[in-house]
């Protein structure tokens, strides 16, 4: 079936730029279209608006019911949470830019606050202050993040240029973060309390972990465990998420039609058609916005190269799971870390003003369900014995089709052997994406920049081709 699509247009605004002869319908009453966009995240959001700001009709596909994509924020008993996600920063330049644009306030997390602390090492659970604990953090991951004798420093020196010391970077890409765990130096307490940080960051086993895409983070927070508390952990949108992804949207003439899951993608003469479920579209120029583990679950004609499906199908390795908590208990400001296969590995206490307290925490890939309370509970009690979990909440995005993973954390590899291939347009299609960004890759700020970037690359292609033709028909 091909179905029509109404796309509102300020027609004197298009006349210089619309493609119509490659855009024709291809049924009478059909589509005309300069851009399609597949995806309604941050990456695809920005994507379809600066396109649309270009005076471009651009249709934005979304398969899910919903935009955001990993972001998702919602009420819990009246705490405002975010499955997704959650922090940005000032020293995110892409997100803090439309954070202001679109007139936002900020919400502060109580992170790093003085307080209580639990963490296990050795199978056993310490409990103390904060303040001694993020001591021991700090020690542990500086010797950890010590792999060139300069705290990490000359690894990623320009860390939106990641191969600026591409000989470094090479050798290292080798290592996965168990690699370097088993290399550092430090007591056998220390190597625990990191390792219970670097699984919060590849939610996953660490050997499947880079090592690198620590040093990354270390880097764009100026290896200073403070910042990376302030910038990945403290700051959010206090109106949510789906705010700043709504007002995106609504800020310029954007088509955006959901619940149409693209199944195909084909690039033809003069233009590209995109098949879902339930109809047919064409236009001069794609973005495909999805995420990396996705895209290679689409069909894309001619294949796309290799290295970018070989990158989706195994280049992003998390599939942890992060869960709210709601106690019964005012359990006051607290984190908590513990090592994997410890089910919960990093956490701490969101929200200390409601009645009881309201835990975030960040778990380890497993089979259980924390939707169950009796199952979370279990898993909790690990670093919080006497605690009454009263309800809790999380999105499986793992198990979800349209991620397939969480933020991105890459292999051992993937950095120097697909990295540069993932954001190469492949004739008409453009890739988009928080997951291939150059900066805050993993992060909203980089799903922000890359849309913003594969905007730029679908307007020199299709103004050239107006100019061309423009000139050609004089
Ligand atoms: C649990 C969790 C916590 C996080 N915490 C933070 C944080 O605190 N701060 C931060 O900055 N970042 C965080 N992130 C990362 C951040 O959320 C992502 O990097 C960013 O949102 C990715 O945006 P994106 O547009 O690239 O991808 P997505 O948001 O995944 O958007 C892709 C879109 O494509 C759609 N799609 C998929 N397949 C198809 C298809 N076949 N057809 C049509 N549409 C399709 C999806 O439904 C989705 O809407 C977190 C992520 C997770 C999962």
């Amino acid at each position: 079936m091909i179905k029509g699509t109404a796309v509102g247009m300020a027609a004197g605004v298009l006349a210089s730029k619309a493609l119509l002869a490659n855009s024709s319908p291809i049924k009478s009453g059909g589509n005309e279209l300069d851009v399609i966009v597949i995806g309604a995240g941050f990456a695809g959001l920005t994507a379809a608006r600066d396109c649309a700001k270009k005076g471009y009709r651009v249709l934005l596909l979304e398969a899910r019911g919903r935009i955001g994509g990993r972001t998702y924020d919602m009420d819990f008993d009246g705490d405002h949470i975010e499955y997704g996600g959650t922090w940005i920063h000032w020293t995110q330049g892409y997100v803090w830019a439309e954070f202001a644009r679109y007139g936002l306030t900020l919400k502060e997390s109580p992170a790093l606050v003085p307080g209580s602390a639990s963490w296990i090492s050795q199978g056993k659970l310490h409990e103390g202050q904060a303040a001694d604990f993020y001591g021991k953090m700090i020690e542990g991951i500086t010797a950890f993040s010590d792999v060139d004798g300069q705290g990490g420093r000359t690894v990623f020196p320009r860390p939106y240029d990641p191969f600026f010391n591409e000989q470094l970077v090479r050798q290292l890409d080798k290592l996965s973060l168990a690699d370097r765990l088993r290399e550092m130096k430090g007591s056998p307490e220390l190597k625990d309390i990191t390792a219970g940080l670097m699984a919060m960051g590849c939610a996953s086993p660490l050997e499947q972990g880079a090592f690198l895409d620590w040093i990354k983070w270390w880097a764009l927070n100026d290896y200073d465990f403070g910042h990376l508390g302030d910038r990945q952990a403290r700051f959010k949108i206090k109106e949510g998420t789906g705010a700043l992804a709504n007002a995106i949207l609504n800020d310029a003439s954007v088509k955006l039609q959901v619940n149409e899951p693209v199944s195909e993608v084909q690039q033809v003469e003069g233009g590209v058609i995109v098949r879902t479920s339930t109809g047919t579209y064409r236009a001069g120029a794609v973005v495909a916005a999805v995420p990396l583990a996705v895209l290679d679950s689409i069909k894309f004609t001619p294949s796309l190269n290799t290295v970018k499906r070989g990158a989706s199908q195994t280049g992003n390795t998390t599939t942890g799971r992060k869960v709210y908590f709601k106690l019964k208990e005012d359990i006051g400001a607290w984190t908590g870390v513990a090592a994997p296969p410890n089910p919960v590995t990093y956490a701490f206490t969101e929200n200390t003003v409601s009645p009881g307290s309201l835990i975030v925490s960040f778990c380890y890939p497993g089979d259980i369900d924390f939707h169950n309370v009796t199952e979370a509970q279990r898993a909790l009690r690990t670093l919080l014995p006497d605690v009454n979990v009263v309800a809790t909440r999380c999105h499986d995005w793992t198990a979800d089709p349209y991620s397939r993973a969480e933020w991105c954390w890459f292999r051992p590899g993937t950095l120097t052997g697909t990295f540069n291939e993932l954001s190469r347009p492949e004739g008409r299609i453009h890739f988009a994406s928080g997951d291939i960004a150059q900066g805050w890759r993993g992060f909203i700020d980089g799903a922000i920049e890359s849309g913003m970037l594969a905007a730029r690359q679908v307007d020199e292609q299709l103004s050239k081709q107006t100019t061309t033709k423009a000139s050609a028909g004089a």
